[in-house]
Protein backbone atom coordinates (compact mmCIF):
# COMPACT_ATOMS: atom_id res chain seq x y z
CA UNK A 1 0.00 0.00 0.00
CA UNK A 2 1.53 3.28 -1.23
CA UNK A 3 0.37 6.94 -0.28
CA UNK A 4 1.26 10.35 -0.51
CA UNK A 5 -0.30 14.02 -0.06
CA UNK A 6 -1.40 15.20 -3.33
CA UNK A 7 -0.02 18.42 -5.69
CA UNK A 8 -1.58 21.56 -4.49
CA UNK A 9 -3.27 23.63 -7.22
CA UNK A 10 -5.15 20.31 -8.93
CA UNK A 11 -8.61 20.83 -10.52
CA UNK A 12 -10.92 19.19 -8.47
CA UNK A 13 -13.43 16.41 -10.63
CA UNK A 14 -16.24 17.60 -8.61
CA UNK A 15 -18.02 20.60 -6.35
CA UNK A 16 -18.98 19.97 -2.59
CA UNK A 17 -22.21 17.78 -1.99
CA UNK A 18 -22.73 18.86 1.24
CA UNK A 19 -22.50 22.84 0.03
CA UNK A 20 -21.87 23.04 -3.85
CA UNK A 21 -19.31 24.93 -3.02
CA UNK A 22 -15.92 24.69 -6.23
CA UNK A 23 -12.95 25.32 -3.62
CA UNK A 24 -11.80 22.79 -2.38
CA UNK A 25 -8.34 21.53 -1.19
CA UNK A 26 -6.46 18.02 -1.78
CA UNK A 27 -5.80 16.41 1.44
CA UNK A 28 -5.01 13.20 0.52
CA UNK A 29 -4.19 10.59 -2.43
CA UNK A 30 -3.81 6.61 -1.36
CA UNK A 31 -4.62 3.62 -2.92
CA UNK A 32 -5.28 5.31 -6.27
CA UNK A 33 -7.92 8.19 -5.25
CA UNK A 34 -7.60 11.35 -3.63
CA UNK A 35 -9.99 13.27 -0.83
CA UNK A 36 -10.51 16.62 -0.84
CA UNK A 37 -11.70 19.03 1.64
CA UNK A 38 -14.08 22.05 0.59
CA UNK A 39 -13.34 25.50 1.80
CA UNK A 40 -16.72 26.39 2.68
CA UNK A 41 -17.99 23.59 4.93
CA UNK A 42 -15.07 21.54 5.55
CA UNK A 43 -16.14 18.35 3.89
CA UNK A 44 -14.04 15.75 2.99
CA UNK A 45 -15.20 13.94 0.04
CA UNK A 46 -13.32 11.33 -2.72
CA UNK A 47 -12.25 13.19 -5.82
CA UNK A 48 -14.13 11.29 -8.64
CA UNK A 49 -17.17 10.78 -10.99
CA UNK A 50 -20.53 8.86 -9.89
CA UNK A 51 -19.68 5.92 -12.06
CA UNK A 52 -16.03 5.82 -11.36
CA UNK A 53 -17.23 4.76 -7.79
CA UNK A 54 -20.40 3.16 -8.32
CA UNK A 55 -18.22 0.04 -10.33
CA UNK A 56 -15.43 0.68 -7.50
CA UNK A 57 -18.19 -0.27 -4.57
CA UNK A 58 -20.07 -2.90 -6.07
CA UNK A 59 -16.81 -4.51 -6.59
CA UNK A 60 -15.52 -4.63 -3.42
CA UNK A 61 -19.32 -5.76 -1.88
CA UNK A 62 -19.63 -9.00 -3.86
CA UNK A 63 -16.52 -10.26 -3.00
CA UNK A 64 -17.65 -9.99 1.16
CA UNK A 65 -20.73 -11.86 0.88
CA UNK A 66 -19.81 -15.02 2.76
CA UNK A 67 -17.87 -13.07 5.24
CA UNK A 68 -21.24 -11.20 6.24
CA UNK A 69 -23.22 -13.51 5.81
CA UNK A 70 -21.48 -15.81 8.51
CA UNK A 71 -21.18 -13.08 10.73
CA UNK A 72 -24.61 -10.89 10.85
CA UNK A 73 -27.14 -13.59 12.33
CA UNK A 74 -25.03 -15.01 15.10
CA UNK A 75 -26.67 -14.52 18.60
CA UNK A 76 -24.20 -11.53 19.82
CA UNK A 77 -24.57 -9.67 16.92
CA UNK A 78 -28.35 -9.92 16.58
CA UNK A 79 -28.07 -8.90 20.65
CA UNK A 80 -26.22 -6.25 19.34
CA UNK A 81 -28.95 -4.88 16.65
CA UNK A 82 -31.43 -5.42 19.51
CA UNK A 83 -29.78 -2.66 21.51
CA UNK A 84 -29.94 -0.45 18.57
CA UNK A 85 -33.24 -0.92 18.02
CA UNK A 86 -33.69 0.33 21.38
CA UNK A 87 -33.04 3.57 20.66
CA UNK A 88 -35.64 3.55 18.11
CA UNK A 89 -38.23 2.00 19.94
CA UNK A 90 -39.59 5.48 21.46
CA UNK A 91 -40.90 5.88 17.46
CA UNK A 92 -42.42 3.31 16.80
CA UNK A 93 -45.63 4.83 16.19
CA UNK A 94 -46.56 1.78 13.17
CA UNK A 95 -43.52 0.22 13.50
CA UNK A 96 -42.30 0.61 9.69
CA UNK A 97 -38.58 0.47 9.81
CA UNK A 98 -36.35 1.48 6.81
CA UNK A 99 -32.61 0.38 6.92
CA UNK A 100 -30.34 1.89 3.94
CA UNK A 101 -28.01 -0.03 3.22
CA UNK A 102 -29.08 -3.65 4.72
CA UNK A 103 -26.37 -5.81 3.54
CA UNK A 104 -27.11 -9.24 3.64
CA UNK A 105 -30.14 -8.74 6.16
CA UNK A 106 -28.88 -8.77 9.45
CA UNK A 107 -30.48 -6.20 11.55
CA UNK A 108 -33.56 -6.47 9.66
CA UNK A 109 -33.83 -10.15 10.77
CA UNK A 110 -33.56 -8.17 14.17
CA UNK A 111 -35.95 -5.95 13.87
CA UNK A 112 -38.49 -8.00 12.45
CA UNK A 113 -37.72 -10.27 15.64
CA UNK A 114 -38.19 -7.28 17.88
CA UNK A 115 -41.79 -6.61 15.92
CA UNK A 116 -40.95 -4.12 13.57
CA UNK A 117 -42.26 -4.05 9.61
CA UNK A 118 -39.03 -3.68 8.53
CA UNK A 119 -37.88 -3.15 4.73
CA UNK A 120 -34.34 -3.15 3.37
CA UNK A 121 -32.76 -0.82 0.67
CA UNK A 122 -29.58 -2.93 -0.73
CA UNK A 123 -27.80 -1.99 -4.26
CA UNK A 124 -25.57 -4.86 -4.39
CA UNK A 125 -27.91 -7.28 -6.13
CA UNK A 126 -25.77 -10.76 -4.71
CA UNK A 127 -26.29 -9.32 -0.82
CA UNK A 128 -30.34 -8.10 -1.37
CA UNK A 129 -30.86 -11.80 -3.01
CA UNK A 130 -29.22 -13.54 0.41
CA UNK A 131 -31.69 -11.47 2.32
CA UNK A 132 -34.50 -12.44 0.62
CA UNK A 133 -33.97 -16.13 -0.49
CA UNK A 134 -32.15 -17.31 2.65
CA UNK A 135 -34.15 -14.90 5.10
CA UNK A 136 -37.28 -14.48 3.79
CA UNK A 137 -36.98 -10.26 4.01
CA UNK A 138 -38.45 -7.45 2.09
CA UNK A 139 -35.52 -6.25 0.21
CA UNK A 140 -35.02 -3.73 -2.39
CA UNK A 141 -32.29 -4.33 -4.82
CA UNK A 142 -31.45 -0.74 -5.99
CA UNK A 143 -30.54 2.82 -4.28
CA UNK A 144 -33.18 4.65 -2.18
CA UNK A 145 -33.07 7.16 -4.88
CA UNK A 146 -35.06 4.73 -7.49
CA UNK A 147 -37.11 2.84 -4.76
CA UNK A 148 -40.16 4.74 -5.42
CA UNK A 149 -41.32 4.18 -1.68
CA UNK A 150 -44.48 5.85 -0.24
CA UNK A 151 -44.10 9.40 1.07
CA UNK A 152 -44.21 10.25 5.11
CA UNK A 153 -44.68 6.19 5.76
CA UNK A 154 -41.61 5.12 7.60
CA UNK A 155 -41.87 5.77 11.55
CA UNK A 156 -37.72 5.15 11.69
CA UNK A 157 -34.45 4.89 9.30
CA UNK A 158 -31.31 3.02 10.26
CA UNK A 159 -28.11 3.19 8.23
CA UNK A 160 -25.07 1.54 9.76
CA UNK A 161 -21.54 2.30 7.84
CA UNK A 162 -23.20 2.99 4.93
CA UNK A 163 -22.97 7.21 4.59
CA UNK A 164 -19.56 7.27 4.32
CA UNK A 165 -19.84 5.03 0.81
CA UNK A 166 -22.64 7.29 -0.46
CA UNK A 167 -21.04 9.83 -3.07
CA UNK A 168 -23.82 12.21 -3.22
CA UNK A 169 -25.00 11.78 1.13
CA UNK A 170 -27.60 14.96 0.20
CA UNK A 171 -29.28 13.50 -2.29
CA UNK A 172 -30.02 9.99 -0.40
CA UNK A 173 -30.92 11.78 2.64
CA UNK A 174 -33.38 13.96 0.95
CA UNK A 175 -35.29 11.23 -0.19
CA UNK A 176 -34.77 9.38 3.16
CA UNK A 177 -36.38 12.20 4.98
CA UNK A 178 -39.61 12.30 2.12
CA UNK A 179 -40.11 8.60 3.14
CA UNK A 180 -40.16 9.19 6.68
CA UNK A 181 -43.23 10.39 8.62
CA UNK A 182 -43.30 13.63 10.50
CA UNK A 183 -42.01 13.24 13.90
CA UNK A 184 -39.75 9.56 12.73
CA UNK A 185 -36.33 10.16 12.86
CA UNK A 186 -33.13 8.69 10.75
CA UNK A 187 -30.43 6.79 12.92
CA UNK A 188 -27.03 7.03 11.08
CA UNK A 189 -23.81 5.61 12.29
CA UNK A 190 -20.35 6.77 10.29
CA UNK A 191 -16.91 7.60 9.74
CA UNK A 192 -15.62 10.67 12.49
CA UNK A 193 -12.90 12.62 10.19
CA UNK A 194 -12.33 14.52 13.43
CA UNK A 195 -11.37 11.56 15.92
CA UNK A 196 -8.10 10.87 17.26
CA UNK A 197 -7.02 8.10 15.55
CA UNK A 198 -7.01 9.77 12.34
CA UNK A 199 -5.05 12.67 14.44
CA UNK A 200 -2.52 10.04 15.46
CA UNK A 201 -2.26 7.95 12.44
CA UNK A 202 -3.53 9.94 9.47
CA UNK A 203 -3.10 7.49 5.99
CA UNK A 204 -2.56 5.06 8.17
CA UNK A 205 -5.97 4.61 9.11
CA UNK A 206 -7.50 2.26 7.48
CA UNK A 207 -11.23 3.95 7.44
CA UNK A 208 -9.16 6.81 6.24
CA UNK A 209 -9.14 5.66 2.90
CA UNK A 210 -10.69 7.39 -0.73
CA UNK A 211 -10.85 4.12 -2.72
CA UNK A 212 -12.81 2.78 0.32
CA UNK A 213 -15.19 5.55 1.84
CA UNK A 214 -16.37 8.46 -1.21
CA UNK A 215 -16.64 11.06 2.39
CA UNK A 216 -16.16 10.95 5.45
CA UNK A 217 -17.50 14.01 7.97
CA UNK A 218 -17.23 15.59 11.49
CA UNK A 219 -19.44 16.42 13.67
CA UNK A 220 -20.29 19.80 12.27
CA UNK A 221 -20.26 18.05 8.29
CA UNK A 222 -23.04 15.24 9.38
CA UNK A 223 -25.59 18.28 11.50
CA UNK A 224 -25.18 20.61 8.49
CA UNK A 225 -25.91 17.26 6.44
CA UNK A 226 -28.98 15.99 8.26
CA UNK A 227 -30.11 20.04 8.71
CA UNK A 228 -29.80 20.68 5.17
CA UNK A 229 -32.09 17.80 4.84
CA UNK A 230 -35.01 19.28 7.11
CA UNK A 231 -34.00 17.16 9.89
CA UNK A 232 -33.39 18.26 13.89
CA UNK A 233 -30.46 16.47 15.27
CA UNK A 234 -31.31 15.45 18.31
CA UNK A 235 -28.45 13.75 19.96
CA UNK A 236 -25.04 12.80 18.52
CA UNK A 237 -22.65 10.53 20.39
CA UNK A 238 -18.79 8.84 19.44
CA UNK A 239 -16.61 6.26 20.27
CA UNK A 240 -13.35 4.12 19.53
CA UNK A 241 -9.40 5.00 19.51
CA UNK A 242 -6.82 3.11 18.00
CA UNK A 243 -3.11 4.15 18.85
CA UNK A 244 -1.84 1.97 16.19
CA UNK A 245 -2.89 0.91 12.54
CA UNK A 246 -4.92 -2.43 12.39
CA UNK A 247 -1.90 -3.87 10.54
CA UNK A 248 0.48 -2.93 13.46
CA UNK A 249 2.66 -6.24 14.95
CA UNK A 250 0.39 -7.63 17.84
CA UNK A 251 1.42 -6.81 21.30
CA UNK A 252 2.78 -8.64 24.04
CA UNK A 253 1.02 -8.47 27.40
CA UNK A 254 2.53 -5.89 29.18
CA UNK A 255 2.75 -4.29 26.15
CA UNK A 256 -1.12 -4.28 25.34
CA UNK A 257 -1.77 -2.99 29.50
CA UNK A 258 0.23 -0.31 28.53
CA UNK A 259 -1.56 0.89 25.70
CA UNK A 260 -4.63 -0.06 26.98
CA UNK A 261 -3.87 2.72 29.89
CA UNK A 262 -2.42 5.36 27.49
CA UNK A 263 -5.85 4.62 25.52
CA UNK A 264 -8.22 4.71 28.46
CA UNK A 265 -8.40 8.75 29.03
CA UNK A 266 -8.63 9.64 25.15
CA UNK A 267 -11.94 6.72 25.41
CA UNK A 268 -13.22 9.06 27.91
CA UNK A 269 -12.06 12.05 26.13
CA UNK A 270 -13.49 10.86 21.88
CA UNK A 271 -16.96 10.16 23.91
CA UNK A 272 -17.12 13.65 25.55
CA UNK A 273 -15.57 15.26 23.08
CA UNK A 274 -17.42 13.31 19.99
CA UNK A 275 -13.91 12.30 18.68
CA UNK A 276 -13.90 8.59 18.43
CA UNK A 277 -13.63 6.97 15.08
CA UNK A 278 -17.62 6.01 14.83
CA UNK A 279 -19.84 9.31 14.87
CA UNK A 280 -23.99 8.36 15.58
CA UNK A 281 -26.79 10.58 14.85
CA UNK A 282 -30.23 10.73 15.81
CA UNK A 283 -32.28 13.02 13.75
CA UNK A 284 -36.45 13.58 13.50
CA UNK A 285 -38.05 14.80 10.96
ZN1 LIG B 1 -18.88 22.40 1.18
Amino acid sequence: MTSHQTQSGQAPTRACDLCQGSSSEALLSKNGADYRRCLACGFVFGDYSQEEWDQRNADAFEASLEEYAAKSYTPAKQRRYGRRLSVLEPYRGGGNLLEIGSNVGGFLHAARSAGWSPVGIEPVAACAEYARSERGLQVHACTLEVAELPSDHFDALYSNAVFEHLWSPTRTLAEATRVLRPGGVVFLDTVNYDSYTRRFLEEKWKLYDPAMHACIYTPDTLKRLCMGAGLTPLWMRSHRVHLRPNAAPRLGRIARRVEELVKLPFGLAARWRLRGESIQVLACK
